[in-house]
């Protein structure tokens, strides 16, 4: 039922109240101001029984639009009645139609319908009261101009006010007013002019005398209403399950990606990636953020944070204290369907991207039991999160927990703390992996042993702490200076060793010179001091150089580095073929 659409907002309804008060004040200056006219009682008490339930039944325009039958009953009483009558029926059914609306949990109350039925029947009365002043001839009761005049005139004087009445609530709520009146031309003028010919034909049967022809008219409009509107509602139930299905697969297909991506070796952060490009496919939202932090150090690690185009957005600036506020604070699960109802609690208040967020939902994520993160989704628009919505971005979020957590510990275990370069024993299952594809596919590949010059010294000098600077600045450097399929170790103090895939003898010698010159151009400053050292690099090449076993390979890399060293440091050496 269009009208009862409309009435949801407040401003709606406080329009109707005003438009009842007026229409209600109209009709008293139009009765005392008409020449009172014969009551025809029977007839009115029996339109009026069928427009009430009239009024809870409707056309069929599309899926989601429907027009009551009351109109047609209106027309038929404002007709056939004097005008006091037509206003009681009027009034009556529409009250009585927000009463059944309001069981059927449709929007609309009972002001609003007795509002709206009230102004839009007093617009109605009035215009056929004009028409018959006009039109009416007492002596040519049976021609048929008079009652289609006076069907098209109130007819007229409908629409009119419907239309007023739809822009001056759409102007209340802020819509694009040109939309609303395209719609209605477009889907609902044509609907409610069928109301002309029903009403007229209703009207001819009872004037004529015809009362058993106007129950079986009326019944059977009623009747072919109901069975259209049942179908309507068996239509949108199917439709509306059939997107729920739709939205659970297409939620279990999410959760079944990150739950893959838990075993697929991701780093952290495009696990975070991840879980944000599923999010923003199964929920509504103006704003995805998800971030991670570390608890011991209280820095912000990463962050996501995507608008509705998907585009990355502008990070807020969300300091560490806030986050540790989260973390404190220990916050679980938040659903805020409303923002001008509910705040968000204090430290979480810092994401809210815009004020004009409307609904919030936040889970956090748990690393090792401890909160470290959260994946929040915010929307302009009103209610377009559940519980359900928020169950199932704690699973996400549960999930991401999980693989953030699993690639952490992963990173820890092949890892070296202070370079970041891999561990040993991580380096030679990688090497080989490698000699293993290099022998079937007869492709090359080099190994690189660096050994810092004079580092002892460096030591001695400004002290083991200024050393490890240095070591942490030179592993950065070195992962700076290869390429994404290259695997760089620490071998144990200052001594790295470099698996390049897919390299020969003069493409190592390439990427060696780039490390070589990198590391003698780096320095680290230490108080008013400069660290600053040089690197001596061996490669050996597979096939090359040796064919055998890794530790061999390896072992004819440091021969040459050796070779580098005795022949005066800061040079590239390559084994002997
Ligand atoms: P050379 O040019 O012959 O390589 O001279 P060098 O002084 O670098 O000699 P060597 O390679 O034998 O030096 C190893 C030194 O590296 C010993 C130790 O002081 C230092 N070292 C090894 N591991 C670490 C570490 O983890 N941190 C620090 N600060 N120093 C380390
Ligand atoms: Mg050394
Ligand atoms: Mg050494």
């Amino acid at each position: 039922m269009t009208r009862m659409d409309r009435a949801t907002s407040i401003h709606f309804r406080l329009y109707c109240l005003l438009a009842g008060a007026a229409a209600s004040a109209a009709l008293a200056a139009a009765l005392i101001a008409l020449p009172s006219v014969p009551d025809t009682g029977t007839e009115a008490l029996l339109f009026t029984l069928l427009a009430i339930p009239s009024a809870a039944l409707a056309y069929v325009v599309r899926p989601s639009i429907t027009l009551p039958l009351d109109l047609s009953y209106l027309l038929a009483a404002s007709l056939l009645f004097p005008m006091p009558v037509v206003v009681i029926v009027a009034f009556l059914a529409g009250c009585a139609a927000s009463v059944l609306s309001r069981r059927e949990r449709r929007p609309g109350g009972l002001l609003a319908a007795a509002g709206l039925n009230a102004a839009t029947l007093t617009a109605m009365a009035v215009a056929a009261w004009l028409t018959v002043e006009a039109l009416w001839d007492p002596t040519a009761q049976a021609g048929l101009l008079a009652p289609a005049a006076l069907a098209l005139a109130g007819f007229m004087a409908l629409v009119l006010a419907h239309i007023l009445m739809m822009l001056l609530a759409s102007l209340m709520r802020g819509e694009a007013l040109l939309q609303q009146v395209r719609r209605y031309v477009g889907s609902v003028l044509a609907f409610d002019l069928l109301s002309v010919p029903i009403s007229l034909l209703l009207a001819l049967n009872l004037r004529d005398g015809a009362g058993i022809g106007f129950v079986i008219l009326a019944g059977l409009a009623l009747l072919g209403a109901f069975l259209l509107l049942r179908l309507d509602r068996a239509r949108s139930d199917l439709s509306s399950a059939h997107g729920k299905l739709e939205r659970r697969i297409e939620e279990l297909r999410s959760l079944n990606v990150i739950g893959l991506e838990l075993t697929s070796g991701l780093s952290p952060r495009q696990i975070l990636e991840t879980v944000a490009r599923e999010c923003v496919k199964i929920f509504p939202y103006d704003c995805c953020v998800a971030a991670v932090f570390d608890p011991e150090s209280l820095e912000l690690q990463f962050q996501i944070v995507r608008d509705a185009s998907g585009t990355a957005q502008q990070i807020p600036q969300v300091s560490s204290t806030e986050f540790a506020g989260w973390v404190l604070g220990g916050f679980g699960p938040l659903l805020i369907r409303d923002l001008r109802k509910q705040t968000v609690p204090g430290p979480l208040r810092a994401i809210v991207r815009s004020p004009r967020v409307r609904a919030f939902m936040a889970s956090p994520l748990r690393v090792e039991g401890m909160i470290v993160g959260l994946l929040c989704m915010q929307s302009n628009r009103e209610d377009p999160y559940d519980e359900h919505a928020l169950s199932v971005l704690t699973a996400l979020a549960l999930q991401a927990g999980m693989a953030i957590e699993n690639a952490r510990n992963y990173q820890r275990a092949t890892r070296d703390e202070l370079t970041g370069l891999y561990q040993r024993e991580y380096f030679f299952q990688r090497l080989q992996d490698e000699l293993l594809r290099s022998s079937r596919y007869r492709s090359p590949f080099a190994i690189l042993m660096l050994d810092l010059d004079g580092f002892k010294m460096i030591n001695d000098v400004y002290g083991h702490l200024a050393g490890d600077r240095y070591l942490r600045a030179l592993g950065e450097t070195i992962r700076a200076n290869l390429r994404a399929a290259d695997i760089p170790g620490r071998f144990g103090g200052e001594e790295f060793c470099l698996l390049l895939p897919e390299t020969d003898l003069p493409g190592a010698q390439v990427i060696a010179e780039r490390i070589r010159a990198a590391v003698a151009a780096l320095q680290i400053r230490e108080g008013r001091e400069t660290l600053k050292t040089t690197i001596s690099i061996g490669i050996a090449v597979h096939p090359q150089h040796f064919s055998g076993t890794a530790s061999s390979l390896v072992g004819a890399a440091d021969e040459a580095l050796y070779a580098a060293k005795k022949s005066g440091r800061n040079r590239i050496i390559a084994a002997a073929a």
